[in-house]
């Protein structure tokens, strides 16, 4: 892909982020312009993408927050791919998350661990 593309695709808004790679991003502490490209179709299957409202599951330290986002996603293979506006959200959401400052979010359930010994009584249950 040649610069000019990719400074077209950047004034048009057209960068997007793979869900795939916003979760690495997160793993390896890079920073999302690290793994931003410009898609017009899906770059893992080379699938036709559709623009729509998905959910988003964000973890920081012991918090985890959902989000309604819009999103780019393949019709073959499901793979999303985001804004890096939204982008920048999530590493916002997950930094405040880590900090603890939950305090303007909307409380969401509980979060659970699930013990070896109850997935055993759970598989035990079953196979009766
Ligand atoms: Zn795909």
């Amino acid at each position: 892909m040649d610069i000019q593309n990719i400074i077209a695709a950047i004034r048009h808004n057209r960068i997007r982020i793979t869900d795939h790679a916003d979760e690495e991003a997160q793993t390896d502490h890079l920073s999302f312009e690290e793994n931003m490209k410009p898609f017009d179709r899906c770059p893992i299957c080379n699938g036709k993408l559709v623009e729509k409202e998905v959910e988003k599951l964000l973890k920081g330290g012991v918090h985890t927050a959902v989000l309604t986002v819009r999103a780019e996603v393949c019709l073959r293979c499901g793979e999303r791919l985001y804004a890096s506006d939204t982008v920048k959200r999530f590493e916002q959401i997950r930094h405040k998350l880590e900090l603890q400052q939950v305090g303007e979010f909307q409380p969401l359930g509980q979060s659970f661990t699930v013990e070896q010994e109850v997935l055993d009584a759970i598989d035990e249950a079953t196979t009766l």
